[in-house]
C-alpha cells in the first residue's frame, strides 16, 4: 500500500474502487468511456476535461499527465484507478491491459512480447 504523504496535496493521487460506493463507480465508467470514445475521434481537450471529472468524482488528484488509468491486471481483481504515467501496458493477443505500480510490484506480467 503506498499512503506516501505528498506535501500540498490534500487528495490521493490513486485510490481502490472498493472504496468508491456502486453508483460513483458507474459513473466513473462511464466518464472513461465517453473519454475513450473522444480519444478515438482525437477530441484531446474533451478526453482531457473528462479525466479531470472523473478524478474530481472519485476524489483523487487529477495526475500531472492529466490522465487517469484503471488496472486491468488479469492476475487479480484490481480495478485501481491511478496516475495513467505510472502504468505499465502488457500485451495478451492483440489486447492490450494495464498493470498498476502496485501490480506491476507485486506480481509482473510479461506478456506476448
Ligand atoms: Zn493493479
Ligand atoms: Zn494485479
Amino acid at each position: 500500500m503506498s499512503t506516501a504523504l505528498v506535501p500540498r496535496a490534500l487528495l490521493p493521487t490513486q485510490i481502490h474502487p472498493s472504496e468508491l460506493t456502486e453508483p460513483v463507480r458507474d459513473a466513473f465508467d462511464a466518464l472513461m468511456q465517453r473519454a475513450d470514445m473522444a480519444a478515438v475521434g482525437f477530441a484531446l481537450s474533451l478526453y482531457k476535461a473528462l479525466h479531470r471529472e472523473a478524478a474530481a468524482l472519485v476524489g483523487i488528484q487529477l495526475p500531472a499527465c492529466g490522465e487517469l488509468a484503471v488496472c486491468t491486471c488479469q492476475d487479480c481483481i484490481c480495478g485501481r484507478i491511478f496516475d495513467a504515467c505510472d502504468a505499465r501496458f502488457y500485451m495478451d493477443g492483440t489486447v492490450e491491459f494495464v498493470q498498476c505500480p502496485g501490480c506491476s510490484d507485486d506480481h509482473r506480467i510479461y506478456g506476448d512480447d
